[in-house]
C-alpha cells in the first residue's frame, strides 16, 4: 500500500492545504497528515483543536487520516509505513524552504521521498498565518477556509460584523 504523509502545522487548516491533501489522496491510497506540534511556534490553536478542524472536514474521506507528532519527519514517516512525504508549493519563498527541508531528510533517509505539489491558482496567496492576521482586523475569511475553522476563528476574534470591517453582509 503507498502512504503518502502530507506535514504542516495546520494553524489553522485552509482551502489550499484541503487542495493539496485531497489531489495527494488520488494519487496514493492512504495519506497521513501530519501535524506539527510545534509548541515554540506558539500556535493559535492547541494541536488536539488543529487534529480536530482537520478530522471535521476530512469525515468523508476514507483513506485520510490526520494524526499529531513531535519528532523527526522521517521518523514520523517510518511509524506510518510512508516513504512519500508530500508539500504544497506556493512560491520561490516555499521552494527554498522545501528544497533545503528535503535535502536535509534525503541526507538522513535516502529511501524516502519529497514530493512537491504545485498549489492551484485559486489559492496560491493562501497561508495560515494571512488567514489570521485578516480575521484579527475583523476581515471576511469565508470561502478560503472550511466553515467550521470559520466559526472557531470567528469566536477567538470577534466576526467581520462584530469588528466593524468589510466583511461580507
Ligand atoms: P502555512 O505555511 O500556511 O502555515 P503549514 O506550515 O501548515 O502552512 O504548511 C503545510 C504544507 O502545506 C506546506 O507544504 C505548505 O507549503 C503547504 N501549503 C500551505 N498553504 C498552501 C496553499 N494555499 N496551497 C498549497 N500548499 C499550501
Amino acid at each position: 500500500m503507498k502512504v503518502a504523509l502530507c506535514p504542516g502545522s495546520f494553524d489553522p487548516v485552509t482551502n489550499g492545504h484541503l487542495d493539496v491533501i485531497l489531489r495527494t489522496a488520488s494519487q496514493f491510497d492512504k495519506v497521513v497528515v501530519a501535524v506539527a506540534a510545534n509548541p515554540e511556534k506558539l500556535p493559535l490553536f492547541d494541536v488536539e483543536e488543529r487534529l480536530e478542524m482537520l478530522n471535521e472536514c476530512l469525515a468523508e474521506k476514507d483513506n485520510v487520516e490526520a494524526v499529531a507528532f513531535d519528532c523527526l519527519l522521517i521518523d514520523m514517516a517510518r511509524q506510518v509505513g510512508s516513504t512519500a512525504i508530500v508539500k504544497g508549493l506556493r512560491a520561490m519563498s516555499d521552494f527554498e524552504f522545501e528544497f533545503q527541508m528535503s535535502q536535509f531528510n534525503r541526507q538522513m533517509a535516502e529511501d524516502i521521498e519529497t514530493f512537491l505539489v504545485m498549489a492551484s491558482p485559486e489559492y496560491t496567496y493562501l497561508s495560515s498565518s494571512g488567514i489570521k492576521e485578516v480575521v484579527s482586523y475583523g476581515g471576511s475569511i469565508d470561502g478560503l477556509v472550511p466553515e467550521g475553522v470559520a466559526r472557531r476563528l470567528y469566536d477567538k476574534f470577534g466576526g467581520p460584523a462584530a469588528a466593524g470591517a468589510s466583511g461580507k453582509e
